[in-house]
């Protein structure tokens, strides 16, 4: 199964990913958490991404193509993989159209695209934390974490994401606006595209997105 989670910033990409992934048993790739970790360990990646990840600006189409060329070829994304974040521009879908043709993987199943309003965005963003040890994602009002601070599965301190701060969220929803937006008609031209209202409980959302990617489950 190869799909494409396809949504604004705090959509549910993420989160949904981390569930498909797990019940799928395919890996969750997300560009942005690959450019984080860079970031975190100081490598020339990181050192290059590191400006336009803090404004909420694109990384470089061809740096973004690399590190997916040289993930998509490791042994575990051979029978699929669910993509979060990434493409997000048309040259990024042009490329990847390309690695798959190329035979990097097959084509794509599904591109499943999270819609859902730029305030419920910015609300949900403000509110979200993050486990600074295994990444999972918890939200104030929906999903609060059982301790305070406290992450339920390893019990690390939970964090704030730099960029979900709202003036950069505002930026971050521009941009997908101008640069990301474009590719829900891109891949519906394809005959690809699955909507989901993506603004419901979480639960209701996760049942959505199954049905399309296990109709027979
Ligand atoms: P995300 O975790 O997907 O919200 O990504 C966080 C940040 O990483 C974005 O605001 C961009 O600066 C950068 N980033 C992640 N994925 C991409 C991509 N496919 N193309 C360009 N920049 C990206």
């Amino acid at each position: 199964m190869r799909v494409v989670l396809l949504g604004p910033p705090g959509s549910g990409k993420g989160t949904h990913g981390n569930g498909l992934s797990a019940e799928l048993h395919v890996p969750l790739i997300s560009t942005g958490d690959i450019l984080r970790q860079a970031i975190a360990e100081e490598t020339r990646l990181g050192m290059a991404a590191q400006a336009d990840v803090k404004a909420g600006r694109l990384v470089a189409d061809e740096t973004v193509l690399g590190l997916i060329e040289t993930r998509l070829g490791l042994g575990d994304a051979v029978n699929g993989f669910l993509l979060d974040g990434f493409p997000r521009t048309v040259a990024q879908a042009d490329g990847l159209a390309g690695l798959l043709q190329a035979g990097v993987a097959k084509s794509l199943d599904h591109v499943v695209n999270l819609v859902v309003s730029a305030e419920t965005v910015v609300n949900r963003l403000r509110d979200r934390w993050l486990c600074s040890s295994c990444g999972a994602i918890y939200n104030l009002r929906s999903k609060p974490p059982k301790v305070a601070g406290q992450c339920d599965l390893c019990g690390s301190a939970l964090k704030q994401r730099a960029d979900d701060e709202p003036a950069t969220v505002r930026a971050r929803l521009e941009v997908y606006d101008r640069e990301t937006a474009p590719l829900v008609a891109y891949y519906a031209k394809r005959g690809v595209l699955r909507n989901v209202d993506a603004a419901g409980p979480a639960e209701q959302v996760y049942g959505a997105i199954r049905r399309i990617l296990r109709p027979a489950a």
